[in-house]
């Protein structure tokens, strides 16, 4: 159990890759707060307390502020601290042409994907502090580090993640606190059931692993980064992607090289 008595809050623990991560908390004995949808919150609470876990919803909006600042207050409130956090709610939002693009679609974009993430970082790191420890995995994506032709202002979004997060880490670094990013590729989750065979096999395919991966495989790494397993582990970006980012770069360093092969005979 290697998270055992510890209090871990998980934003976007209503489905997909949150509310895996908040079961596998649970699983390893922390104590886990969760939430926006009613509905889905309380079916995570549901599921973490079937497994014999402890768990609270809190419903809040990480775009606001007094929201974020609640739910960090309502889990130190109930359980006495806060060691863990997993930022993870996210959106990918539209993503027609740059030109086409909205005002209103870069505002939802970055609010919840970049302001959602800092503040809650805000507040539960100021809460570690008070504790001299804690651990946070914020979620980016393999568009943190990569970009995706089609997905202009999500990709931007991650990227700043990325960047927050080394930011952060650097300066809390010496108070105890360990901040990380996990970046997943595509997964299992119920937008990718959604789609269309012909999408699933093309993105099947971006994967050298040859395959999507699920939520749980994402979990796991999240469990690592937020264990202690991981202290010497520091504004690390850890890809969980069967390879993709990785084969991006070796395909292009093979297009270098054969450009290069090319232009000496
Ligand atoms: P998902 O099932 O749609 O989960 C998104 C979560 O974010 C939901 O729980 C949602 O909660 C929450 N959320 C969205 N806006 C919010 C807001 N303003 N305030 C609070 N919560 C909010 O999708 P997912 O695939 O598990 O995504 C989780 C994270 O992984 C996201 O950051 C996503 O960008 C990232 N990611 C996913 C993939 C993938 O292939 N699935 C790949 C790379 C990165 P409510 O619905 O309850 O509001």
């Amino acid at each position: 159990m290697i998270l055992q008595n510890k209090v871990a809050l998980v934003t976007g623990g209503t489905s997909g890759i949150g509310r895996v991560t908040a079961i596998a908390y649970a699983q390893q004995e922390a104590k886990v707060v969760v939430g926006r949808r009613m509905d889905e919150g309380e079916e995570t609470v549901r599921l973490i307390q079937e497994a014999g876990g402890e768990a609270i919803f809190v419903q809040a909006d990480v775009t606001k502020e007094a929201d974020v600042k609640a739910m960090v207050d309502k889990a130190v409130s109930v359980f006495g601290r806060l060691d863990i956090a997993f930022n993870n709610a996210g959106t990918v939002g539209e993503n027609p042409s740059l030109i086409e693009q909205t005002e209103a679609e870069y505002d939802r974009t970055m609010n919840v994907n970049v302001k959602g993430v800092w503040l809650s970082m805000k507040y539960e790191i100021a809460q570690m502090l008070k504790q001299g420890s804690g651990s946070l995995v914020n979620t980016a994506s393999g568009l943190g580090v990569v970009a995706s032709p089609s997905q202009p202002l999500y990709t931007a979004s991650k990227h700043a993640v990325v960047g927050l997060t080394k930011a952060a880490a650097l300066q809390y670094a010496k108070a105890g606190i360990r901040i990380n990013v996990v970046a997943p590729g595509s997964i299992k989750t119920d937008m990718f059931e959604a789609a269309t065979d012909e999408v699933k096999a093309y993105l099947a395919g971006l994967h050298p692993i040859g395959r999507v991966g699920t939520p749980l495989e994402v979990a796991n790494a999240v469990l690592f980064l937020s264990s202690d397993m991981a202290s010497f582990v520091i504004g690390e970006t850890l890809m969980v992607d069967g390879g993709s980012v990785c084969s991006a770069v070796v395909d292009r360093q093979c297009e270098m090289f054969d450009t290069a092969l090319q232009a000496t005979h």
